[in-house]
């Protein structure tokens, strides 16, 4: 079968293979032919190592398809089923999954030195577990999560990382207060998914950062109320919260020159939410005076920070409401043949999200 190949971490292109298998099938797995996946940031930071994964892999972890096969044991699941692959699936069994936080459950990382894929050049591993950028993939039935049929498969795919990340952070992590200020900083797929997340919980102000212009005329149209780069960000500050700061400020890059910037931009007593996934070397640097002293509160966010398949179930009922806008934020389409197209779009910053149809 097909599947998008990255060789060496470092490297920028994928190579499209007809050559390859997914592995692993057996007791408690499931087959599955992935119709739609997303392309996530995480993908890129995977590939140029920010992010730890052994190579080669297929990255892609954002994805949805349809049940080909299920292993002895699988209960839940049958043939034709139309599920979302869920990178972080909970085991149900562990303390953080006992007290509802799936997103903490570590049961998925478990896999993560076995390959998902085989060439007859040797393993091919998946991108947390996934790797979704192929035709078939074989993982945990856990990871496979049932949707009803009338979600298309694109649809179905950006629920399985960016869309759950962006909403859960405004819904479950910052519990955003009716009527507060918010600055979202950093508006590709997972800020403009934050942004509507703010206004489902009636923020007053919600102020978009983007040094691309495309990206913050895409944030007023998915509900900010101004957009502005940057460096205009004082100003915004300035006059929407008359320079005190705001009530929350979601961080959407994962870098810590920008966490910086966005705990500077939270009022004493407000909330700097952090979405953005960054690497291991790149540290946040807060002195002990200000982080006493203007108690500011911190609230990473982990894939929305909340039951993973509760968060799923939400958004399916939101946007089927019409309250949420999916369809909006897929701005570029590719077969897996154009995939570094994709890549480069995802770069530049003109694709708030690429559906890549398989
Ligand atoms: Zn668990
Ligand atoms: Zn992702």
């Amino acid at each position: 079968m097909r599947a998008a190949v990255l060789h060496e971490t470092g490297q920028d292109k994928l190579e499209v293979l007809d050559d390859v298998e997914a592995v692993g099938f057996g007791p408690g797995k499931v087959r599955i032919r992935v119709r739609a996946t997303g392309l996530c940031h995480s993908d890129l930071s995977a590939m140029s190592g920010v992010l730890p994964q052994p190579a080669p892999f297929v990255p892609g972890h954002e994805g949805a398809g349809e049940i080909v096969e299920v292993g002895d044991g699988v209960a839940h699941l049958k043939a034709g089923d139309r599920v979302v692959v869920c990178w972080l699936p909970a085991c149900g069994a562990c303390p953080a999954c006992r007290r509802g936080q799936t997103e903490l459950c570590l049961a998925g990382f478990m896999n993560a030195g076995t390959p998902n894929f085989r060439r007859p050049g040797g393993d091919v591993f998946g991108f947390a577990g996934t790797g979704t950028f192929a035709e078939e993939v074989v993982v945990d039935a856990g990871c496979a999560v049932p949707v009803p049929d009338d979600v298309p498969f694109d649809i179905a795919a950006l629920i399985g990382c960016g869309v759950t990340t962006g909403l859960g952070a405004a819904l479950n992590t910052a519990d955003v207060t009716p009527g507060s200020s918010v600055a979202v900083i950093g508006c590709g797929g997972v800020g403009i998914s934050a942004i509507q997340g703010a206004r489902l919980k009636g923020a007053a102000e919600i102020v978009a950062v983007d040094p691309v212009a495309g990206r913050r005329e895409a944030a007023l149209r998915f509900g900010a109320t101004r957009a502005v780069p940057p460096g205009e960000l004082p100003g915004a500050k300035q006059e929407v919260t008359g320079g005190e700061g705001f009530d929350y400020v979601f961080e959407v890059v994962g870098k810590s020159a920008t966490a910086r910037t966005a705990y500077e931009n939270t009022r004493r007593g407000g909330t700097l939410v952090v979405v953005g996934a960054g690497a291991m070397d790149d540290f946040l640097q807060l002195n002990m005076f200000e982080l006493f002293f203007d108690e500011k509160r911190i609230l990473p966010s982990m894939y929305g920070g909340g039951d993973v398949v509760r968060s799923y179930e939400r958004t399916v009922a939101l946007w089927r409401a019409g309250r949420v806008d999916l369809e909006g934020l897929i701005t570029h389409r590719v077969p897996l043949a154009g995939i570094n197209e994709a890549l480069d779009q995802m770069r530049s910053g003109t694709a708030l999200r690429t559906c890549v149809e398989i």
